[in-house]
């Protein structure tokens, strides 16, 4: 348990007496936003670079092996997250994949909180080989990040990418019976953008995958992009133009995540759009993120971090994990501010390093 002067040492107020002693209160914060999923980053490291995530070194930040959690502090935090409610985690980065023996930290997660749903998001080029021992060891679904079918461009924008493991790590996962769905950030980065989208689009559709068109954010490396390469939700539809279902088809994703879904207009399936320039949806955001060094953030657009690390190793209880997860949330603002032009911070930290 921490006393008063550990606690001022790591920036937090004095746990309540008895607060979380007797279980753990439902995550919430001061607008009433109850908390549901985590975004768990098991690594700032990834071996793309995408023009719109990673500069092209790498991050220069990388965190020290000792800085990361541990896979029993990981677990740790999410069996105190559950305990407050948390029903689904990912696990995302950097890339996922990359972080030694990850298939052993999924597995000692899924056994700390078997009831809790799990799940990846990952750029796959690892999944052909890692996708068969995942789902054994409790791995239910992948939302794998691919933004163009065309070799050549793939490898432009992630510089250096091969396409071909990326479909084959998708291949891979749906014979094992994951859920797939893709992640797909659109631009106008060349004359032939739109034709991939379309392509992209009929391909995931013809082995049954949903893609979902994420708007790029202004955040580290995608706030230096042009911007005539950004495509709103708007854009993107008038792209997809008579594949898709009519405006009023469109339907929430439901309460676990931001994603609104417009149905194929003749056939199965489906598009979805998380449009966070366009169509703001922090009333309602249910998810918490922790950093691959366990810092909580509340929110992307924010820089203000409670480390859940240094609580563990300074000998904090369950109770006081719990507690800086409530004082994190407490602090949420209540939006993103990503159009206000006086309102930069988030321009200096990118995907990568909070876990997108
Ligand atoms: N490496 C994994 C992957 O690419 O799926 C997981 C981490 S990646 C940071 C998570 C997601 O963030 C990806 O789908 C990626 O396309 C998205 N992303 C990265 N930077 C972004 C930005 N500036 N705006 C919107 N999405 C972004
Ligand atoms: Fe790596 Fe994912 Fe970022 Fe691309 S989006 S650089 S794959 S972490």
């Amino acid at each position: 348990m921490l006393d008063n002067r550990q606690a001022k040492r790591l920036a937090l107020p004095p746990r309540p007496s008895g607060f979380a002693e007797a279980g753990v209160p439902p995550l919430a914060d001061r607008q009433g936003r109850t908390y549901r999923y985590l975004r768990l980053s098991v690594t700032d490291r990834c071996d793309l670079a995408c023009l719109y995530c990673m500069p092209p070194s790498g991050e220069e930040d990388h965190a020290l092996r000792k800085a990361l959690l541990t896979f029993e502090e990981a677990a740790r935090v999410v069996g105190v997250f559950a305990a407050g409610g948390i029903e689904r985690v990912r696990f995302t980065g950097g890339e996922p994949l990359v972080r030694k023996d990850v298939v052993e930290l999924v597995a000692r997660v899924h056994r700390r909180v078997p009831h809790v749903t799990l799940a990846m998001t990952t750029n796959a080029t690892r999944l052909g080989e890692l996708a068969r021992p995942l789902r054994a060891a409790g791995l239910g679904g992948v939302n794998v990040s691919l933004d163009t079918l065309d070799p050549e461009r793939f490898r432009s924008l992630t510089r250096g990418g091969d396409v071909g493991r990326v479909k084959a790590g998708i291949h891979a996962a749906l014979a094992e019976g994951m859920d797939v769905k893709l992640n797909v950030v659109p631009l106008r980065h060349d004359p032939a953008s739109d034709g991939d989208l379309r392509e992209l689009v009929d391909w995931a559709w013809g082995l049954g995958i949903t893609p979902r068109f994420i708007e790029l954010m202004p955040l580290g490396e995608g706030a230096k992009l042009p911007a005539d390469w950004r495509m709103s939700a708007t854009e993107v539809r008038a792209v997809l133009g008579d594949r898709l279902a009519d405006r009023d088809a469109e339907t929430p994703e439901g309460p676990v995540g931001p994603a609104r879904y417009v149905p194929r207009r003749n056939g199965e399936g489906r598009i979805g759009f998380i449009s966070a320039m366009s169509n703001e949806f922090c009333g309602t955001c249910n998810r918490v993120r922790v950093t691959a060094r366990g810092d909580v953030r509340a929110c992307l657009a924010d820089r203000r971090a409670v480390s859940l690390r240094d609580v563990m190793r300074a000998g904090g209880s369950d109770a006081d994990l719990a507690w800086a997860m409530r004082w994190a949330l407490g602090g949420k603002a209540e939006g993103h501010f990503f159009a206000d032009p006086s309102a930069t911070e988030h321009e200096n930290v990118g995907m990568s390093l909070i876990g997108g």
